[in-house]
């Protein structure tokens, strides 16, 4: 049974209420979990705020924050492989990709926020002889941090991480469909013996613990990652005690591929990028775009590779896609291999269910052709391990249906001249873009995207610009004019 973590404690839901969380193999429960009510939000707000009015969490200097923080990433490293089993039991995401790639990242996360912590300090304006003008970045007090199913544990730690090394204090609500991971986190947190309530989480159902969240006044930020559509409820929900919203939502990126590519490369950048972690990731290139001359000769080879995607048990090392988070999510994806068939496309390889795998979440690997950019299946987003190819004439092209998108998130360019690698990437409406490369991240690089992507930017210094206000201070020191009223004769 996982509980709520409120106040370094774990406790059950207010009601006693519980739901299950399921293994993605089998559709078997895994685990009951406390399904947070208002009450429950309350009351981890009240420890939060607690802690962060009257607690020595925002009082620390930088430094004390950053000596919690680099434990905490020590932990995760200590505490690696059984970190890593439980993400891979409540996600079906391969444990090679876990094991290599989600879980030090998430230690990184704390690492990096915790020296960065150290180097974003205040900002001063001299003005010569008479001022000293300085602003000081303070915490800005509670944070709500509301985060989606896939690669949970990394996406929570990304949130968390510079959130706690600003002095700010948190009630984390994860996603219900993989909440294993952040009871994970709350263990380590305890361990790393926190100041109780500088960490919370509550766990439930958007409608019933993420709403209540949202919506409470005791909390003044809200770092939200999730699908466009709920993101723009929360904004509504949120008006009212006008928090500040940092928004990372979907997308529907574009991988391109001009004729003078290492075509090799591009073939291995496009196949990772929407079928590691089983398609499951925002930045997902998921609209492969490869000009003419080269398109068959390329699109035959992707076919090939894309058949030989070995599709397994998440446990098992070798494998390369595990089963969909859920049967809803399974269902959401196949419904778009008959849509793509009603509007024309054609399956190249996949579509289906794998023989193999008759119970479980399992999909095959998707390929599908014949697409014109206005198809719905190049519209929306997927979010599975379904690809769509579409064919362009010359760079303008190219670009016009790489923007041709109500989404901003990501962009992956292949091309072996810089000129036009630039040209097309800065011409690219887009949050983050790739030139030769898979998704490689630069903690201290902006993240986030443009139009139905998001709002806002996190990674490096801007998540500070997020996580912190300024007051600015202006200290005269001589003696400036004061323009004088009430200095005439009386009236
Ligand atoms: P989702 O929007 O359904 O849910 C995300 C979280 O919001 C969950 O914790 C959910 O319980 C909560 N929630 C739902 N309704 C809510 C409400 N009314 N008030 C408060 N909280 C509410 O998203 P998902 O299906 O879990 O995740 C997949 C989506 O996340 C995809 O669209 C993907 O592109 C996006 N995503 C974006 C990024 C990014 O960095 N831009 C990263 C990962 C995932």
């Amino acid at each position: 049974m996982i509980q709520h973590f409120i106040g370094n404690e774990f406790v059950p839901a207010s009601d006693g209420g519980t739901f299950e969380t399921l293994d993605p193999s089998t559709n078997r429960p895994i685990d009951q979990i406390a399904s947070g009510t208002v009450e429950d939000v309350d009351r981890a707000v009240r420890a939060a705020r607690a802690a962060f009015d009257d607690g020595g969490w925002p009082r620390m200097s930088a430094a004390e924050r950053a000596r919690f923080l680099h434990r905490i990433g020590d932990l995760i490293e200590a505490h690696a492989d059984e970190i890593a089993n439980v993400e891979i039991a409540d996600t079906g995401i391969p444990s090679s990709q876990i094991k290599g790639g989600a879980i030090p990242r998430a230690a990184d996360n704390f690492h990096f926020f915790a020296d960065m912590a150290l180097e974003v300090g205040d900002e001063s304006f001299p003005v010569e002889g008479q001022f000293k003008n300085y602003a000081v970045r303070r915490p800005v007090g509670v944070a709500g941090l509301i985060t989606p199913w896939n690669t949970p544990f990394m996406l929570e730690t990304w949130k968390i991480a510079p959130c706690l090394a600003a002095g700010n204090t948190c009630v984390l609500k994860p996603a219900e469909w993989s909440p294993l991971s952040a009871n994970s986190l709350a263990l380590i947190l305890q361990e790393a013996d926190l100041p109780p309530g500088v960490f919370n989480i509550v766990h439930g159902f958007g409608e019933t613990a993420g709403a209540p969240l949202v919506a409470h006044p005791g909390v003044e930020l809200i770092s939200f990652t999730g699908e466009t559509t709920t993101g723009q409820e929360i904004m509504r929900n949120g008006a009212t005690t006008l928090k500040r919203f940092s928004m990372e939502l979907g997308g529907k990126s574009p991988t391109i591929v001009f004729d003078d590519a290492d075509q090799t490369r591009a073939l291995d950048g496009a196949i990772w990028q929407v079928y590691s972690l089983n398609g499951e990731r925002c930045t997902a290139g998921s609209r492969l775009l490869v000009q003419n001359d080269i398109y068959d000769d390329f699109v035959t080879r992707l076919a090939d590779r894309v058949r030989r995607i070995k599709v397994g048990q998440p446990t098992d090392p070798a494998t390369e896609i595990g089963p969909l988070i859920h049967p809803d999510h399974w269902h959401r994806v196949r419904q778009y291999i008959d849509i793509a068939r009603r509007e024309g496309a054609t399956i190249v390889t996949g579509g289906d269910r794998p023989a193999a795998f008759p119970e479980g979440n399992f999909i095959k690997p998707t390929l599908i052709t014949q697409v014109g950019n206005d198809m719905r299946v190049a519209q929306e987003e997927i979010f599975g391990p379904v690809l769509v190819v579409i064919p362009f004439e010359d760079e303008a092209e190219a670009v016009r249906i790489a923007n041709d998108t109500r989404y901003g998130l990501a962009a992956y360019v292949w091309t072996s001249d810089p000129d036009r690698g630039k040209r097309v990437a800065e011409s690219i409406v887009s949050g983050l873009v790739w030139i030769n490369s898979h998704n490689v991240r630069d903690l201290r690089t902006p993240f986030g995207g443009c139009k139905m992507s998001g709002i806002g930017r996190e990674g490096g210094r801007y998540s500070f610009d997020f996580y912190t206000d300024y007051s600015t201070i202006h200290v005269a020191l001589g003696e400036h004019r004061i323009p004088r009223l009430g200095m005439g004769g009386s009236s």
